[in-house]
């Protein structure tokens, strides 16, 4: 339904409290004159260029973009390698003792590793995949825990230009087998194991299972992270089944599998890096298919590298002695682009931490700031829900000073959990910058530039420079300011997917074929007065009630403004007469009670904040929502309980046995 502002997704919520940078922050700031947004908007080409200047080439390009809709190439004709713009370039300059990794594994464990070391090992674990028979072009997958060996294996991949595909050490045997297959990978990199929550994650389990499926895979290099720690493999179940050769408990299969510390420390530690055409493959990485069968997002090297390091520099507004944390696993694309390419590409210190945010206790993270002078904060808003919801004490307990600048990704930020944020782990000094972008995208599109843009809590501000961004209804057509409908790109970028691995024509059907020309990456937005973008989520998690198209985010962020509740998920179901009725899944903060006088409660409140049409019919309280393993919540499986229907697919949550048991309390309930 469309109203009389053309809008395709009604516009609900108001927030109007805003924040501009503090005058201190602005004087500071890699990105301080507004004048950057006219500039990149009059010539976009050259502003890139601009930034693909601050790398370093082996030759220049001569055209910066050729676009033949829906296929972009970016600084064409150059030839570059991204290892040696993220290492060699340090390395060999003045940052060469200067920390690159700063590496905390679970049990505590603490290793510094500086551009100068990353360098070699970099060359020694680019010298040892050769020795395996990787070379230029051949996919290698990536199975590990969140180990400084991961980002090495990725750089050095880069360096000798085999595309790596990094599969989260989370995915079961399964989805590992169906990406390795789908990219045809040549060698899988992995490990024994890795740390969580105290337990050991067997990687080199879940490989072997995987591996019994896969033609392509012909070597596997394996690091030992947990070493004799790892309970010992039960291949077939019986006692006896022990291998012969004392691997700590680890299946090593003859002529296929090799121990990383047998060969990668014995290579030379210099190894040329191959000279890559600007749009050579850098990546493959699957999208976490909580929307369908994954997805083969490729990356090149020039444009991709460019975005990520102009981000970085501009939004984290990252200075030489900053200590720079994002606590997301590389195995999804925000630690590729903003643990490893952006920050390395900035000459940066990065931390690395492996496990989980409540070993011991649920103030790790805070302890990790403290302890390593953390500055720039990266996280999700479904990690600062939970934190919330743990409490304030485990933050207050530890000192936060050093931070200067916080930021999130993920999925649209709640004002309430922004606000908190900002007060209690920023300590209402450091700006917040929400931060829009896809695995799709490669980098941010829809951020603030923290010198410049005054923020407002759950809104991802504006456009980056040079992005060209607008928000349209059904026929494409744009929603003036104050309404809501369908995000679009309108211009190519250079850190955009080129294609699909393997299925371009499902690149042109996904993202090219909704709005004629224009990028359509599914999530429905609003504009402000102010021309302010207000995320609400994807445009297939929207509601159809009695006529309005509703964002469930809406609902959700009002129900998270109660003081009783955590965290909300809202879903649409069918319902006779309205089409649709809302539908809201509540966590309660710890000491609230969930009888129906609280019920009654939530829906008045939410209709006294949205207005009637969207006080739901029914509040379930559960003490989890099934949510994907990168965080997000899969809304498509709550209509399925809602519904009473058969559940889909359930292999890319992060624990599976919630939705079961969602399942049998709701039916239950439903009598
Ligand atoms: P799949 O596409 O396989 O279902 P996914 O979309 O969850 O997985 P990502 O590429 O990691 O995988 O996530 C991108 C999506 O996350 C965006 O399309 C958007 O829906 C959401 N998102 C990311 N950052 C933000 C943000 N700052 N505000 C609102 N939504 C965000
Ligand atoms: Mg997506």
């Amino acid at each position: 339904m469309s109203d009389q502002t053309g809008a395709a997704i009604q516009a609900l919520l108001e927030e109007n409290r805003t924040f501009p940078p503090s005058p201190e922050f602005v004087a500071q700031a890699n990105a301080n004159d507004p004048a950057i947004y006219d500039r990149a908007a009059a010539d976009p080409e050259g502003f890139w260029a601009g930034y693909a200047g601050e790398l370093d080439w082996f030759e220049k390009w001569h055209t910066v973009l050729d676009w033949e809709p829906p296929h972009a190439k970016w600084f064409v004709g150059g030839k570059l390698n991204a290892a040696y713009n993220c290492v060699d370039r340090h390395a060999k300059g003045p940052r060469r003792d200067k920390v690159a990794i700063l590496f905390e594994g679970e049990p505590g464990d603490v290793r510094k590793i500086t551009y100068g070391e990353l360098y070699k090992e970099v060359c020694r674990t680019a010298n040892a995949l050769k020795s395996l028979g990787v070379g230029k072009g051949d996919r290698v997958a990536v199975y590990m825990p969140m180990v400084p060996e991961l980002a090495i294996t990725l750089l050095a991949c880069a360096r000798i230009g085999a595309p790596h595909s990094v599969i989260f050490g989370g995915f079961s045997a399964e989805s590992l087998r169906e990406r390795i297959n789908d990219c045809g990978a040549k060698a899988l990199v992995t490990a024994d194991g890795g740390w969580r929550r105290g337990g050991v994650v067997k990687l080199k389990e879940a490989a072997d299972e995987a591996l019994q499926d896969t033609p392509t895979i012909e070597k596997v290099l394996v690091l030992r992270r947990v070493g004799e720690a790892a309970p010992p493999a039960t291949n077939n179940g019986g006692v006896g089944s022990r291998p012969a050769t004392n691997n700590g408990g680890v299946n090593m299969v003859e002529g296929r599998d090799v121990w990383w510390h047998d060969i990668v420390p014995a290579q030379p530690a210099e190894c040329a890096p191959e000279p890559m055409d600007s749009e050579d493959i850098l990546y493959i990485l699957y999208t976490s298919g909580s929307t369908g069968k994954p997805k083969g997002i490729l990356h090149t090297t020039a444009g991709y590298l460019t975005g990520v390091y102009a981000t970085s520099k501009l939004v984290f507004d990252l200075k030489e002695d900053d200590v720079f944390w994002c606590t997301a696993d590389i195995g999804w694309v925000t630690g590729h682009s903003y643990i490893v390419y952006g920050p390395m590409a900035n000459g940066a210190t990065c931390v690395m931490y492996e496990g989980a945010p409540d070993t011991p206790d649920r103030d790790r993270f805070w302890e990790i700031i403290e302890k390593h002078r953390v500055t720039i904060f990266y996280t999700a808003p479904t990690a600062i829900r939970t934190f919330m919801k743990w409490g304030d004490a485990f933050p207050q307990g530890r000192d936060l000073s050093s931070l200067r600048l916080l930021g999130t990704v993920g999925e649209p930020i709640n004002p309430e959990a922004w606000i908190w944020y900002r007060e209690t782990i920023g300590g209402g000094r450091c700006p917040v910058v929400d931060t829009w972008w896809q695995t799709e995208t490669g980098h941010m599109l829809i951020t603030p530039l923290p010198g410049i843009v005054a923020t407002k809590p759950g809104s991802a501000t504006r456009p980056f420079p040079g992005i060209d961004a607008d928000v349209v209804n059904e026929r494409g057509e744009s929603v003036p300011l104050g309404g809501g409908g369908y995000l679009v790109i309108r211009k190519p970028w250079p850190g955009m997917l080129r294609t699909l691995w393997g299925n371009d024509q499902r690149y042109r059907e996904v993202y090219w074929s909704r709005f004629n020309g224009v990028y359509f990456p599914g999530d429905g937005a609003k504009r402000d007065e102010d021309g302010y973008y207000w995320l609400l989520g994807r445009v297939d998690d929207v509601m159809l009630v009695a006529g309005h198209n509703i964002s469930t985010m809406e609902l959700e962020s009002a129900l998270v403004e109660h003081p009783a509740v955590a965290e909300a998920a809202v879903i649409g179901k069918k319902h006779d007469i309205k089409g649709q009725s809302p539908v809201a899944f509540v966590t309660v903060r710890e000491g609230y009670r969930t009888d129906a006088a609280m019920a009654d409660e939530l829906k008045a409140f939410v209709a006294r904040k949205l207005g009637a049409v969207c006080r739901p019919d029914e509040i379930f309280f559960s003490g989890d929502l099934p949510k994907t393993r990168s965080g997000k919540i899969m809304r498509r499986l709550l209509r399925d309980i809602a519904e009473g229907r058969i559940l889909g697919d359930t292999t890319t949550l992060a624990d599976p046995a919630v939705v079961s048991s969602l399942r049998d309390k709701y039916a239950g309930e439903e009598g």
